[in-house]
């Protein structure tokens, strides 16, 4: 027999997105029990990735990643300054590689003004010396809203605010089965122990990252027909030799590599909270079998072409600077060459499942957009 336990909301993962939600749910007064099927929170995509409180540049000005990036970057700074969790408000230079790109840095601006994104100023060669000595650009779009954060100790706040208001986390906890039933539903798995759990919830959220799809599927989603099937994407990292520190001070982002479709050609220079320097991440898309034995190793023979695409706008950079660093993986709803699609979350009242809360596809800016869920996925369930 297995042990049944109930809660107002089962949350269905310990990621930045899960946690973000029991926090908001949980200081809303609902009993909260998070699934977890790790052993620590953050294990997954929450813990690899850039780090970075986007501004919401790029994205379809009304689409959810706009919106919910926009607003969760207000309120990060806002939670961080509250909060004391590390972050750095240091800036970011989208870069024009060569004169002709000039006019889509403007493209850029035009978009990013819309989705609400403020304090933007496209800059010329001589400005850009003036603030960062060592790159080598023709034009830029400044960015000063754009940061950095310590995606551990923001996951650990939500972690530690939803427990203040009584949400509990369980750990080595994977779900397995969800039934509907006439007042909820009974998520059920196997816990730490090797032993069969059931819980009872008025409301499940299905945060599960890289795994969502699966979970929607275990409730009777047809995947396929919903549009929810998701495709894994990896990105790379290599760092740059501590030694060259301190010679950029702000994000680097090449215009192209804004779209990620053409990603592969143009890669990024992100900072951390030290300021070290670190390129990626590249795009590679992975088969979708990648979920049945995930591992995120470096392909250490790109170092050479992670040197050659940055070593035009960081002309001091030399190949043996670069050392692979780690990588993630990004779930999305749009495979290979299909077009770039939006977040999926969805209260599934309409597929018959009243308290069923779906988040599909949740690859950046779903670290900055945190909070900002949270509270659309509250007023979801409203
Ligand atoms: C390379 C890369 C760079 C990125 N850079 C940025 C950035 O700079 N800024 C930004 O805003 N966003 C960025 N992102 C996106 C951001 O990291 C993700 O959107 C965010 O971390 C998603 O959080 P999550 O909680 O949805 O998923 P996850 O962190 O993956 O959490 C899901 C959790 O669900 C658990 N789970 C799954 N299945 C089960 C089950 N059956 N039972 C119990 N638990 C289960 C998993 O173990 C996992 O802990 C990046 C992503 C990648 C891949």
């Amino acid at each position: 027999m297995a042990e049944e336990f109930s809660a107002d909301v089962v949350i269905i993962g310990a990621g930045v997105v899960g946690l973000a939600i029991a926090a908001q749910l949980s200081a809303e007064g609902r009993d909260i029990l998070v699934l977890e099927q790790r052993e620590a929170f953050g294990r997954e995509t929450s813990s690899r990735n850039s780090e970075v409180i986007h501004a919401g540049l790029q994205y379809p000005p009304g689409s959810l990643k706009a919106r919910l990036c926009v607003q969760g970057n207000r309120l990060l700074y806002e939670l961080c300054a509250r909060a004391g969790i590390p972050h750095k408000r240091l800036g970011k230079l989208v870069i024009a590689l060569e004169a002709p790109e000039v006019a889509g840095l403007d493209d850029l601006r035009v978009n990013a003004e819309r989705n609400g994104a403020r304090d933007l100023r496209i800059i010329g060669r001589a400005e850009i010396e003036r603030m960062e000595p060592h790159l080598n650009a023709p034009a830029a779009l400044y960015v000063p809203s754009t940061g950095v954060i310590s995606a551990h100790s923001l996951m650990a706040y939500f972690a530690q605010s939803a427990g203040d208001h009584g949400a509990n986390i369980a750990y080595r906890t994977k779900v397995r089965g969800i039934e509907r039933l006439d007042d909820g539903y009974l998520v059920d798995g196997v816990d730490a122990t090797g032993e069969r759990f059931a819980v009872r919830a008025e409301v499940v959220v299905n945060a599960a990252g890289l795994w969502a799809d699966h979970i929607a599927s275990l409730v009777g989603v047809n995947t396929d027909e919903a549009g929810y099937r998701q495709h894994f994407c990896k990105g790379e990292y290599f760092s740059v030799a501590p030694g060259k520190t301190g010679l950029i001070s702000r994000l680097v982002y090449p215009l192209a590599a804004t779209g990620t479709e053409r990603a592969g050609t143009r890669i990024h220079l992100t900072l951390d909270l030290e300021g070290r320097m670190r390129l990626g991440p590249d795009a590679e898309w992975l088969p979708d079998t990648w979920r049945d034995a995930p591992e995120y190793r470096v392909d250490s023979s790109k170092r050479q072409l992670f040197w050659r695409l940055a070593h035009r706008y960081l002309p001091w950079l030399e190949p043996s600077d670069l050392s692979p660093e780690g990588a993630g993986v990004r779930p999305r709803v749009f495979g290979p060459g299909e077009p770039q699609r939006d977040f999926i979350i969805e209260h599934e009242s309409a597929r018959g499942l009243p308290g069923f809360v779906n988040l599909i596809g949740i690859e950046s800016p779903g670290l900055t957009s945190s909070p900002a869920i949270a509270r659309y996925v509250s007023a979801l369930l409203a």
